[in-house]
């Protein structure tokens, strides 16, 4: 229990902190129209909206101070990568026949934990530390886009940035408009490496990756 409200903590915390960072990711998210109410004349703690809750972070840091594994958390056993955007390309009409269709999301992204939410075995990066996402395993279908590079095969990896850092990438999944994308499983195994660096690779860790229902909806509507 005291570790679930601890993770509220930094989901709550850190969806705050991205709500204003500038970090370009703006324009993707759904808008959502602030309705105060009439009677609302003192304005209240700023808490995270309803949006900002769904943006999640893959906290980075290691075992213990200035080295063991790196660590990462995130509750990949429950959590997932909610892709909440679809492209049609090639296709026709509304369900994008004949085409592909790339559906896509941005959380989690990826954060450094900073001293004040250290915790046991998830203590701050020494400044400077390079992190590097590399593929263990991934799903046809299945690619992470950071910047301009995409992966989309084991051994394939990028540099997320230097410690600090709290980068936003893509997860995609790019199928046939007449596959449902409801039906299969579809995951990606990485790992953290900091190459140069007193720290050991991390684990490996799998995030699923779903799309959202209504999403596909109207593809199927007209038998694609
Ligand atoms: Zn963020």
């Amino acid at each position: 229990m005291k570790r679930a409200a601890v993770w509220l903590v930094f989901v709550a915390y850190f969806a705050w902190g991205c709500g204003d960072d500038g970090d370009g990711n703006s324009l993707s998210r759904p808008q959502i129209t602030a309705t105060p109410t009439a009677t609302s004349t003192v304005q209240p703690t700023p808490s995270p909206t309803p949006q900002a809750a769904q943006h999640d972070h893959i906290l980075l840091g290691s075992h213990h101070a200035g080295g063991g594994e790196l660590m990462a958390h995130f509750d990949f056993a429950q959590g997932f990568a909610e892709l909440t955007d679809q492209q049609c390309i090639g296709g026709q009409g509304d369900a994008c026949a004949g085409g592909t269709i790339v559906y896509s999301g941005t959380s989690p992204a990826f954060e450094t934990v900073g001293d004040e939410d250290a915790e046991e075995h998830l203590q701050p990066l020494l400044p400077g530390t390079r992190v590097r996402l590399e593929i263990v395993a991934i799903d046809a279908g299945v690619q992470v886009q950071f910047g301009g590079v995409v992966l989309d095969r084991a051994g394939q990896s990028v540099v997320l940035g230097d410690a600090p850092f709290h980068v936003h990438g893509t997860w995609q999944l790019v199928l046939s408009a007449s596959v449902d994308p409801t039906h299969g499983s579809y995951a990606v195994t990485f790992r953290f490496v900091a190459e140069g660096s007193t720290y050991e690779p991390s684990s490996p860790y799998t995030l699923r990756l779903a799309v959202a229902d209504d999403h596909h909806a109207a593809a199927l509507a007209s038998g694609g």
